[in-house]
Formats: C-alpha cells, sequence, structure tokens
C-alpha cells in the first residue's frame, strides 16, 4: 500500500426529513446564495422545503446553471456575489449545480487575472467562500469531494478543478430526492458512480486489500441496485443504497493509497466539450476501449474484477481479463446507454485526432495511473470507440 494522508470534512446529513436540518448547519446571520439548476427543483418540492428551512436567513437565489456548469452563467452569479456582499453558498442541485458552486467558492476569494486562470493553470484551491450542498442527483459524488469540472462553451473546453479548500461544509442526502430523477439521468448516475470505482481499482495491484474490497463492494452494490432503481425510483430503500453507493464512490475513501487512472474520465470530457453527450454516457464510450488498449498493465486487476464482481471462475487471467471489459460493457448497456460514439454522432470522424492534439497542446503527455498513456495512445483508444 502507498503512503497517504487522508481528511474528509464534509458533515453528511442522511436520510428523509434532512433538508429540514439546513439551518443548523449554515453559520448565524450568513448572507445565504441559493444555487440552483434548470428548474426541477421547483417542480419536486425540493425548493419549497430549502427555503422554508432556510426562513431564518437572508437568501438571494441564482437559478439556471445548466448541466455541464458554464463558466459564462457562473461569472453572473460570481457577479451577484460579489455585489450583494454573499458570505454562504447552498448549491441545491446535481454534480452540475454543487460544482458551479465549488468554482465559486474558489472564484470568490480568488485574487488573479481571471478565475478561468484557475481552471488552465491547475491553481489549487486552498481557501473557499463556505459552501453546503442539498444533493438532488446521485450520480457525481461532488457531496463529499472537493474536485469540480467546469464548461467552456466558447472555447469548447471542459476542464477538472480542486483543492483542499473545496470540500462542502455540510451535504443534505435525502433519497426521496430520488422519486422525481428521469430514468436518463438515474442510468447516468449508475454508469458514472461505478466509473468512477474502476477509474480508482483497475490500476495495477499494490495489495491494499481493504480498498480492493471495499471498492468491489460499490460496484457490487451498484449493480444489486441498478433494476431496482431504474424501474422504480420512489423506492426508499433502492434510493438510499444508490444515494449512498454513488457518494461513497467518489470521496476519497477508496483512493488512499493506491494509484488511480482517471484516464477514462479526461477522454469522456472532451467528448462532452465537443459534442455535448451526458458526462456519464462518455464514459461508457470509452471505458471499453480503455481497457482493451491498455489490458497488459491491467490484466492482473480487470481478471480480480471479473472474479471477485462478476463471478467469472473459468479461463486464464488474460480470459477472465477480457470477460470483465465484456461484463462492464453489458453493464452500460442494461441500462439503456449506448457505448459507441457513432451511436450518438455521425460526425465522429476526426476526433480521436482532434482530443489528441488537444492533450499535445495541453502538454498532457502521459494520463493514466503509470503515466503513460501518450497522446498517441489516446487517439488510438478514441479510434477504437467511434
Ligand atoms: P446534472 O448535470 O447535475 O443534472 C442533470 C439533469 O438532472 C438536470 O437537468 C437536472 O435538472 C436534473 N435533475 C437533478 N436532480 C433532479 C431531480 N431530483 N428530479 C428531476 N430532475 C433532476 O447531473 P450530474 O450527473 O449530477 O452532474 C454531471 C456533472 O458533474 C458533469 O459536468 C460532470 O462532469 C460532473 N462531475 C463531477 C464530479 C465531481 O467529483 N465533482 C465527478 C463526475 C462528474 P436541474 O437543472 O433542474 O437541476
Ligand atoms: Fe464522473
Amino acid at each position: 500500500m502507498n503512503n497517504f494522508q487522508y481528511k474528509n470534512p464534509t458533515k453528511i446529513l442522511f436520510g428523509k426529513g434532512q433538508i429540514e436540518n439546513l439551518s443548523t448547519e449554515i453559520p448565524k446571520n450568513s448572507k445565504v446564495l441559493l444555487l440552483y439548476g434548470g428548474g426541477s427543483i421547483k417542480k419536486n418540492g425540493v425548493y419549497e422545503q430549502v427555503t422554508s428551512a432556510l426562513s431564518n436567513f437572508e437568501v438571494i437565489e441564482f437559478g439556471g446553471i445548466p448541466a455541464n456548469p458554464e463558466y459564462a452563467v457562473l461569472m453572473e452569479a460570481l457577479k451577484v456575489i460579489k455585489e450583494k456582499n454573499i458570505t454562504f453558498l447552498l448549491a441545491v442541485g446535481g454534480g452540475s449545480v454543487i460544482d458551479g458552486t465549488k468554482f465559486l467558492s474558489a472564484a470568490a476569494l480568488f485574487e488573479g487575472d481571471t478565475p478561468w486562470d484557475i481552471l488552465t493553470k491547475n491553481i489549487r484551491s486552498l481557501n473557499g467562500m463556505p459552501f453546503g450542498a442539498v444533493l438532488t442527483l446521485p450520480a457525481t459524488g461532488s457531496e463529499m469531494n472537493s474536485g469540480a469540472v467546469i464548461t467552456r462553451a466558447e472555447t469548447q473546453e471542459k476542464l477538472a478543478m480542486g483543492g483542499p479548500g473545496l470540500f462542502p461544509v455540510f451535504s443534505v442526502l435525502d433519497p426521496e430526492v430520488v422519486k422525481s430523477i428521469p430514468q436518463r439521468q438515474i442510468a447516468n448516475g449508475l454508469a458514472d458512480a461505478f466509473t468512477h470505482v474502476l477509474e480508482q481499482y483497475m490500476t495495477y495491484p499494490v495489495d491494499a486489500k481493504i480498498q480492493d474490497r471495499f471498492a468491489e463492494s460499490i460496484l457490487q452494490t451498484l449493480v444489486e441496485v441498478a433494476p431496482t432503481i431504474l424501474n422504480d425510483t420512489s423506492d426508499y430503500e433502492a434510493a438510499s443504497n444508490f444515494m449512498w453507493s454513488c457518494t461513497m464512490a467518489l470521496n476519497g475513501l477508496i483512493q488512499q493509497g493506491v494509484p488511480s487512472d482517471w484516464a477514462i474520465h479526461m477522454m469522456g470530457h472532451e467528448l462532452t466539450a465537443l459534442f455535448g453527450i451526458d458526462h456519464a454516457r462518455t464514459l461508457a464510450i470509452i471505458a471499453e476501449s480503455h481497457y482493451t488498449y491498455n489490458l497488459e498493465d491491467k490484466k492482473d486487476k480487470l481478471a480480480q474484477y471479473a472474479e471477485r464482481v462478476w463471478n467469472v471462475t473459468e479461463g486464464t487471467p488474460e480470459e477472465k481479463a477480457v470477460a470483465g471489459i465484456k461484463k462492464t460493457t453489458e453493464f452500460f448497456q442494461s441500462l439503456g446507454i449506448k457505448t459507441k460514439l457513432s451511436e450518438y454522432t455521425e460526425d465522429y470522424q476526426g476526433t480521436a485526432q482532434q482530443i489528441s492534439k488537444r492533450f499535445e497542446e495541453r502538454g498532457w503527455k502521459g494520463l493514466g495511473e503509470h503515466g503513460k498513456v501518450s497522446p498517441s495512445d489516446v487517439e488510438k483508444i478514441v479510434e477504437m470507440s467511434y
């Protein structure tokens, strides 16, 4: 196992009726900016619950943060934060609203030229304006981690940021919010969380037994709960297991002491930036090619995954590894997710070269846990995903 230091400061309020407890978590006399997305919270009752819990605070609202939180929109919110002397941010939404809020938390205290530098110059945020979250969509884990991904339509970019100052102070996880989530987003949540675990698990083995078992248990739980929650979003127990699995998939726990990959996410982000494909679906497009291309390096772990998660008992380690990759693709497909780029756009020719060129220009010379997935490897992997 590798050395590590681990601290996750986010307080979780989990369960039915927890939104009501918001007010005790926000410092008294805070001036709160309530941030939300396209309006789903106004249809499913979450908005009423949140505003009633905030009745003792001065609250200003900012809605309209789009899926794939857009820089230009966030810059409008930043103006409000400055003009109205906001002191606390409250994100009510899925990964997009929470990520957008993290950007604002960092940007509000940023002293450089332009907040876009935080993304392009890889500036780690050691401090941010304090913020909390009411999660409405289990998927990203953003409610209990310190990372964010921000989109800029003008330049067709989607870049990651983060730092220890960007953990939510608290996050409310009420599984009842799952009831109103459309099937497409439930499928996305399952696929995103599943891939988060894979990115931290499917690496060269360092004999981190507990991290492996944790990771496998999250994968198994997602597989187990998928058909139930897809079929009935009002099943509270299924929603609870789905929600907590997604949080556990990316709150740092399984990442400690082990190498992690994240190449699938890096390539996937480009597909969202170029074609607007839902984040989770881009991962389902890339995963099979990435694991097939890097089979030699990842063979032992893929075989372990096939055995423990999918009960593949027959064959050589290589045959098991290949079977594990196939099971992964079939799992995505069982969620109704298409796994080839050409199923999303007719305009895919040249994408692999375009992405590899972008990575080259950014100096991203080696992705993956060994830092050896080069831009030319990226080109081949993306091409295999057509
Ligand atoms: P999302 O983009 O936040 O939301 C997708 C859609 O679901 C929106 O239209 C949203 O509506 C709707 N929705 C949310 N909750 C709902 C509910 N309870 N009922 C009905 N509709 C609901 O989806 P997401 O998958 O959570 O976030 C994706 C973003 O997170 C991507 O930008 C991705 O790159 C990023 N991400 C971040 C991390 C991280 O660690 N920070 C990890 C992976 C991915 P509204 O617009 O009305 O809210
Ligand atoms: Fe993700």
